[in-house]
């Protein structure tokens, strides 16, 4: 129960550094993978350099083409004039929504995702590379054609409404993006040769990132490396904000076992006081008077506050809470009425 908030501090802390760790190296094996993947410019020679690996597989290269659709491209749905190969509609409800501590806060859903692919190829010099399962793709830059936002009027009941039930549409926004015909991009995948002489580019069979974006090879390593230093500062902050805490409670670990050796240390000292002088009271004749009011046994030893009497023994004392044996003054607190 001490450590309650160090715990939950420690706890947080350590899910935000994995985070952060796991970041760190996503972003820095993802760049080494990306730095050791050739180059290959796509033309004539490309096919054969494919057909003389084993399996005529390339495991991983990066490779930059135009855009072209196999059969009929997408037709944008706000913009007929727009043609595409991949298309995502995106209809999201943004609500404002009272949380569990009572406040409201903005909140969004999405209702409806959809895409729409048609298969499309990297063309270059006239040569073309087929690009496979492009959705399964870690990074897939597309353009947004349209982003509306309708926001919803509320009326009086809809007001008395959001009240009882705690949650209040704001309006819906509505999203199409494409991957536009036309568009140069760069795709970093595994290229095989198909049976039929085509070339194909596909997610990498050893777990390599997959991507199919606008930027260039150097632009996109250049931002991994950015990223991969934000999230090494961080793991440095939030590894520094660890250490502090678990030094804090080892800390206070320390100091609370101490403050218990040295009330048992305490205690024992009292017993053994206490056996001291009873020995010394059973080998002498004490007098009366300064026997336990109670037991008539044990010597005196407690002194009772605010009244004053030192009439009961350490054990006698145990079972009277009440009031004092001899002035029936009510007891407010016990202490030792002798010197260790
Ligand atoms: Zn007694
Ligand atoms: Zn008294």
């Amino acid at each position: 129960m001490d450590y309650i908030a160090e715990a939950v501090a420690l706890g947080i802390d350590s899910i935000i550094l994995a985070t952060c760790i796991r970041q760190y190296y996503k972003n820095k094996n993802a760049m080494a993978m990306i730095q050791g993947a050739p180059y290959l410019t796509i033309d004539k020679e490309l096919k054969e350099i494919v057909e003389t690996h084993p399996e005529g597989r390339l495991s991983y290269v990066s490779v930059r083409g135009t855009i072209k659709p196999i059969g009929n491209p997408i037709v944008s749905i706000n913009n007929p004039t727009i043609t595409g190969v991949v298309q995502l509609l995106r209809i999201k409800e943004h609500v404002i929504q009272r949380s569990s501590t009572g406040f409201w806060a903005d909140s969004e859903r999405v209702i409806q995702e959809v895409h729409n692919i048609t298969p499309f190829a990297l063309e270059n010099k006239g040569m073309v590379i087929e690009v496979c399962d492009p959705l399964a793709a870690d990074v897939l830059d597309m353009d947004v054609i349209s982003d509306k936002f309708q926001p919803t009027v509320p009326s009086v009941i809809d007001h008395i409404w959001s009240f009882f039930a705690g949650v209040r549409q704001r309006g819906i926004q509505s999203t199409e993006k494409m991957l536009r015909r036309g568009a140069v991009i760069t795709g970093i995948g595994e290229l095989v040769a198909g049976k039929d002489g085509t070339l194909k580019l596909q997610p990498p069979s050893n777990g390599a990132p997959f991507y199919l974006t606008n930027m260039q090879v150097n632009s996109l390593i250049k931002k991994l490396d950015g990223s991969k230093r934000n999230y090494g500062l961080l793991c440095v902050l939030f590894g520094t904000v660890g250490i502090f805490v678990t030094a804090m409670i080892i800390r206070k670990y320390l100091k609370i076992k101490t403050e218990l050796e040295e009330q048992i240390k305490r205690k024992k000292q009292l017993e053994e006081s206490r056996r001291e002088r009873r020995r010394i009271m059973r080998d002498e004749d004490v007098p009366e008077n300064q026997l336990c009011v109670v037991c008539k046994t044990n010597p005196k030893e407690i002194i009772l506050l605010p009244c004053g009497h030192v009439c009961l023994c350490e054990d006698c004392s145990i079972d009277i809470s009440g009031n004092c044996p001899v002035c029936r003054a009510i007891i407010e607190k016990k202490s030792v009425a002798y010197v260790l």
